[in-house]
């Protein structure tokens, strides 16, 4: 396993990070970052490559083991979740959907159907793949990275449980607000950091609140609401997702 050594946080560019707890995985030890912005990180970390690899062929094995029906009912809550956050913030007519790693694709092709119009999927497993386009979703093979016009630009961009995923978040998010039209809308879900069973190897990140507000507002967005959902257990307050709703800065119109 390839590994990188971070001398600053990944996400905010401070060296004010401290050791937080390890984490053991098939004999490997690595051990998670605290950072003053708020957020965990693996310190060293596995590269993407490997985490695409693990990703195939052993995360999505383990986890299609749920019946299928419940993974269903959780997109599907997701996007009546989805629908009542974006409410009036939506000011595209007919928004071009895009939903990264869409799964089985019920998140995005509920959200077009709403918006009668058209939902886009990127998603590397080719089960769930399959699934999503015979639902309806046109799939991809990844951003087309050909040159940027107005057609091809998604009025509402999907990251759930992606963005801890990624070893470089920075760098994805540049990606992502390249492909967004103006007043775009992108929306992200990603596991609280409150809710510890989500601190294990499949996540090299973890966000807080404050951390993920501020990672986004740094990248050229503008935040317009954000909460916590999905009770853990019986405690009061804590919450085991969090979501953004972020618009894209028409001032900062230009491809970076
Ligand atoms: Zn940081």
């Amino acid at each position: 396993m390839e590994v990188k050594t971070h001398n600053n946080c990944p996400l905010c560019g401070s060296d004010k990070y401290s050791f937080h707890r390890d984490i053991f995985w098939e004999g490997y030890e690595f051990s998670y970052m605290t950072c003053r912005c708020g957020g965990f990180f693996l310190n060293p970390m596995p590269n993407q490559e490997w985490y695409d690899e693990k990703y195939t062929n052993d995360f999505w094995p383990r986890k299609t083991r749920k019946p299928r029906w419940f993974q269903w009912k959780k997109q599907i809550q997701k996007a009546e979740h989805f629908i009542k956050m974006i409410g009036d913030t939506l000011i595209n007519d007919k928004p071009k959907v895009l939903d990264v790693g869409c799964s089985y694709g019920y998140v995005g092709r509920i959200l077009a159907m709403n918006y009668g119009s058209r939902a886009y999927g990127i998603e590397p497993s080719i089960r769930e793949r399959e699934w999503a386009r015979a639902i309806g979703v046109y799939m991809m093979k990844g951003f087309d990275t050909g040159e940027q016009t107005d057609k091809n630009l998604y009025d509402i961009v999907i990251i759930s449980h992606v963005l801890e995923n990624m070893v470089s978040p920075r760098e994805f998010l540049t990606q992502i607000y390249n492909k967004m039209s103006p007043n775009g809308i992108l929306i992200i879900d990603t596991p609280n950091i409150a809710h510890t069973k989500s601190w294990h190897i499949w996540h090299p990140y973890l966000f807080s609140r404050e951390c993920l507000l501020n990672l986004v507002g740094s990248m050229g967005f503008h935040i317009m609401k954000d909460g916590t959902w999905g009770k853990i257990g019986m405690i009061p307050y804590r919450h085991k997702y969090l979501t953004v709703l972020a618009v894209k800065d028409e001032d900062t119109d230009t491809y970076r």
